[in-house]
């Protein structure tokens, strides 16, 4: 095929990339990036030099050879699950390729992204330079118009394009305050929607709209938090068309919720009779119009009002909606807000999953930082430690914790921090309700105790909110223990956000616990069963019932896993030479190197035998490779009664990928395995555990 067709003006690529808000770039036959417009921030990062490396020159690479090969426009979706259209012309002379797109054009494929980005092969990369500019469009239709529009362009250069802002425009005069979004788990006295009849509405003039202050809206939006951005939205459609009860709501699972609201559903939890992915939601958006529901039961007898449901569609799916309370006078006002949905939406979705991503970044780090914590809480001090600790992260002023004596079946307050009265004493709203929530074996947030449906707090107490945060902690299926937190530092309630995070160290706090309950009841029957008497360590059965549980929770909350064989070299020969009972002696020794050189979280056991196996929960490949040299370094430092002895390690690890036990117990042993072949005394690290042997 000959190219005939020169690239169009800079001028003309620039203004067609604004108006779409798409990526635009110039591609050689080599895989050089000659220029971009608006890129895309992952593509940006990806290719850093201009020089499409690794994926990325199998997709944005070849992408001249293919416009070439078809004899004209090619689609594809490449590695990232970018969407992009494109097609051969000429830059001087020479055939290049025009690549119109680089957008996720559906949000799913966006958080996959954003996932790899958390704990897949992006994790390396800079995710705040990775996020930057990401681009999502609602459909792939608007990629084909506009590289039908720079086609146009590209015969007749000197005509200037006309930029028509797809995106009316709007102006915010004051972002509001950050709202708590909180999911209450107090009965709701809210509406109850039903299923709408359409009705006819008079075609009334429609407002201007003030397009300085949509643009400016626009213009501005990718800047501001998640949060500040729905409520900034709601505003500006509030003050154009003068309504005053609105909510932006956003999908959760099976159900719309909201996240941002003025008026009469400021702070409301709304229960829509509609699913997100109800046909008539995806009609309504294709049609551009609001889908009418009507409240079920209104307070005091007033008439049921009718709430107008703006889908937002994102690609193929409906992530978000907005919800107006008051009359919609217009047919055209209603496809107005509609079209303003649209165009808001694709934004919107970016701000909210790069708000999902840096919550998670910040959990993971939370995490880590409590296990860290808990490392160095000591024996003496332990129950007011980890509640300390624990609360300090959740930033609560006041923490207890309760923990389930198995003979008597009662709770016991274990530990009680920044409460003024008696520790003994009812001193948490949580603890009046502690067994009710072990008993459920569900966590609860509760934002106001007052309307939970719980008796009334007493005043004396002097709590400075009324809300408060409670969660069961268990262990192999078993509840052990309930932790609760009220006064929240900030004065807030708590809500969602704190949640997830309690779920991500509860795991935690469990281990911490069953280890002090295990250690409190020294020479106990139940101590006996867990325990291998010759070294005091932790037996293989304990070990495999542990090792499952922390791999489950690693693959839940994304954080690595490491496990840890260790082999004592030459044993038989040991035996042989200095008698079975010095044998015995010798593996003393060994497990008492395992209880100098470890510490808190860490579980170390006989795993039989002469073999050694230690769990390190949240603990990167690295750092395991750090305690197993450790490890090897003081036995080989230990005094043994009759000659040296040492051992030979083997570690694997898994990421946040998906692990199975049997696929880390046999990676260890197969390095363990490498360290004895490679000499002995020494430390073989596997790493992370590939696909294929998870
Ligand atoms: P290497 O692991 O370095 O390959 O050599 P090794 O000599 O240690 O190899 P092997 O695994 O064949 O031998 C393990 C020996 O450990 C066999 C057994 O006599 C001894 N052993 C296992 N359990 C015990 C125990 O509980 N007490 C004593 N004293 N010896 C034990
Ligand atoms: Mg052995
Ligand atoms: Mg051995």
């Amino acid at each position: 095929m000959t190219v005939q067709r020169e690239i169009p003006e800079k001028e003309v690529i620039v203004a067609a990339s604004e108006s779409s808000g798409l990526a635009i770039a110039i591609v050689d036959g080599d895989g050089n990036e000659i220029a971009t417009v608006n890129n895309n921030s992952i593509c940006q990062t990806l290719n850093p030099s201009g020089k499409l490396v690794k994926e990325c020159s199998a997709f944005c690479g070849l992408a001249l050879a293919e416009a070439l090969e078809v004899g004209g426009r090619s689609s594809f979706t490449c590695h990232a699950g970018l969407e992009c259209a494109t097609t051969a012309m000429l830059l001087d002379g020479k055939p290049v390729a025009l690549i119109v797109g680089r957008t996720f054009v559906s949000s799913e494929k966006y958080r996959t992204a954003t996932e790899r980005a958390i704990d897949g092969n992006w994790s390396e990369l800079d995710p705040s330079k990775l996020f930057e500019n990401v681009l999502l469009t609602a459909s792939s239709e608007q990629i084909e118009k506009t590289l039908d529009r720079l086609e146009a362009a590209s015969t007749t250069v000197e005509q200037p394009e006309t930029v028509d802002l797809e995106v009316p425009p709007i102006d915010i005069e004051s972002i509001p305050d950050d709202q708590e979004v909180v999911e209450i788990e107090a009965p709701e006295p809210d509406a109850t929607i039903e299923i709408p009849a359409e009705r006819d509405r008079p075609e009334t003039p429609v407002p201007p709209i003030n397009i300085v202050a949509f643009r400016s809206f626009f213009s501005s939006i990718l800047s501001q938090d998640y949060e500040s951005a729905c409520n900034s939205f709601l505003e500006l459609v509030s003050r154009n068309y003068s309504l005053a009860s609105l909510a932006w709501l956003e999908r959760r699972e099976r159900r719309l919720a909201a996240v941002a609201g003025t008026g009469v559903l400021r702070d409301r939890r709304i229960n829509l009779g509609i699913p997100p992915d109800d046909p008539r939601l995806a009609n309504a958006a294709k049609e551009s119009v609001p889908v009418e529901l009507t409240e079920r039961a209104s307070s005091a007898g007033s008439s049921p009002r009718t709430m107008f449901l703006f889908p937002v569609p994102v690609g193929s799916e409906i992530p978000a909606a907005l919800a107006i309370l008051d009359d919609i006078e217009s047919t055209l006002v209603a496809r107005q807000i509609s079209r303003l949905c649209q165009s808001v939406g694709p934004k919107l979705e970016i701000l909210r999953l790069r708000s999902e991503m840096t919550r998670k970044d910040s959990l993971a780090d939370a995490v880590r930082k409590f296990s860290q914590g808990l490392k160095h809480a000591d024996a003496a001090d332990f129950w007011m430690q980890v509640t300390q600790i624990a609360a300090e992260l959740m930033q609560a002023e006041r923490g207890s914790l309760l923990v389930l004596d198995e003979t008597t079946g009662t709770l016991e307050i274990k530990a009680a921090i920044g409460a003024r009265n008696d520790l003994s004493k009812e001193v948490l709203p949580g603890n009046r309700v502690a067994r009710i929530i072990l008993d459920r074996g569900k966590p609860a947030v509760v934002a106001d105790v007052e309307r939970s449906g719980l008796p009334p707090v007493q005043t004396e107490r002097g709590y400075k909110t009324s809300s408060f945060l409670s969660s069961p902690i268990s262990l192999g299926g078993r509840n052990i223990a309930v932790i609760n937190f009220t006064d929240k530092a900030s004065g807030a309630a708590f809500g969602r956000a704190d949640l997830d995070l309690l779920d991500g160290i509860v795991p935690q706090i469990a281990v911490a616990i069953d280890r002090a309950i295990l250690k409190e009841r020294a020479g106990e029957l139940h101590q006996l069963s867990v325990t291998d008497e010759l070294t005091g360590l932790l037996n293989r059965r304990y070990m495999d019932e542990r090792l499952m549980e922390e791999v489950k929770r690693s693959n839940r909350h994304g954080y690595p896993t490491s496990f840890v064989m260790l082999d004592v070299d030459h044993f038989k020969s040991y035996n042989d030479e200095f008698g079975h009972p010095a044998g015995d002696e010798a593996l003393r020794l060994v497990g008492q190197v395992f209880q100098e050189t470890l510490r808190g979280a860490d579980v170390a056991a006989r795993y039989g035998g002469e073999e050694f196996a230690v769990l390190l929960p949240q603990t990167t490949s690295d750092e395991a490779a750090v305690i197993a040299e450790r490890l090897r370094a003081n036995v080989e430092a230990k005094t043994f009664p009759h000659r040296p002895v040492t051992v030979s390690i083997g570690v694997a690890s898994c990421s946040s990928e998906l692990c199975t036990m049997k696929g880390l117990v046999q990676a260890a042993d197969r390095s363990l395995y490498e360290a004895k072949h490679g000499g002995r005394n020494r430390v073989n690290v596997y790493g992370y555990l590939k696909p294929e042997e998870r």
